[in-house]
């Protein structure tokens, strides 16, 4: 039987493995394929003005690449600027040749609705390649698909024009939380730095074991916010068995994508 693959598509160097670090990793395991993108180069993700945009992308690619080695996948980081990704043709296209060549099963990517131009841009340029990557005459020069992947869409907290839905529910283990700050630990530029600044600038100035410690925290404290928002859902379809999930991550269904292949479902919403 072919591996399954999925890819995750994020703007940014540390969104495609840290939104769904936990369905990723479960894949792996059950033995799929993983593929992490982004589109931008991450230049824009310091508020150090003396860095020059050049050391950023570099520092941001080889971060990815660690990124991508813990879950045993490639993760690519494109040249397109970041905070300026904007849904060109010529962009679109070169998402439809990417996903081509990969031939994804399954693909992850934000929803439409972001605070990030560039998460909006890139939700917007998934939706646009999916239909095409099935039609023959559009980029001709890469043999098109027969099926159109599965899309669904990470979570997000923002309620306008709707909240995300919870079409799956994907138990994450304790271990498995660990493991998603595992991940993001590798962005050093951005977990340790940039994300501290500028209201919790004091923390920058912390032993790295107390940052992890409190980038812990949060993962874990989301982890089970995710799973107080679907405590119900879960316990109609797992029953008493609901009780040993402790984290989930949640994925929306985007219409504009294909079925969910079987296997998928049997290890994403397996219990752990
Ligand atoms: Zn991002």
């Amino acid at each position: 039987m072919e591996q399954k693959r999925i890819l995750s598509i994020g703007a940014h160097p540390d969104d495609a493995d840290t939104y769904s670090g936990g369905l990723l990793s479960k894949l792996r395991d059950a033995g799929w394929l993983v593929r992490l993108l982004s589109l931008t180069d991450g230049s824009a993700g310091t508020y150090h003005m003396e860095e020059a945009a050049e050391e950023v992308k570099l520092q941001r690619r080889s971060e990815a690449a660690a990124s991508g080695r813990l879950l045993g996948g490639r993760y690519d980081v494109l040249d397109y600027p970041d905070g300026r990704l904007e849904a060109t043709l010529q962009a679109r296209e070169h998402l439809i040749r990417y996903i081509r060549r990969f031939k994804p099963d399954v693909i992850l990517t934000n929803r439409p609705n972001d605070y990030h131009v560039d998460h909006r841009t890139v939700s917007l340029l998934v939706q646009d390649a999916s239909f095409l990557l099935t039609v023959p005459h559009i980029c001709a020069d890469t043999p098109y698909l027969m099926h159109t992947p599965a899309i669904l869409f990470w979570a997000d907290d923002f309620k306008k024009p709707y909240a995300h839905v919870a079409d799956v529910i994907v138990p994450v283990s304790d271990a498995r939380v660990d493991f998603k700050v595992q991940l993001a630990s590798c962005h050093v530029c951005q977990y340790f730095d940039w994300m501290y600044w500028p209201d919790r600038v004091e923390r920058i100035g912390w032993p790295r074991e107390q940052q992890i410690a409190d980038l812990a925290q949060r993962y874990h404290r989301a982890g089970q916010n995710q799973r107080a928002e679907v405590c119900d859902a879960l316990a109609k379809k797992y029953g008493m068995d609901a009780e040993r999930i402790r984290n989930v991550e949640t994925y929306e269904i985007s219409e504009y994508g294909g079925s969910l292949p079987a296997e998928f479902l049997s290890v994403a919403e397996a219990i752990e």
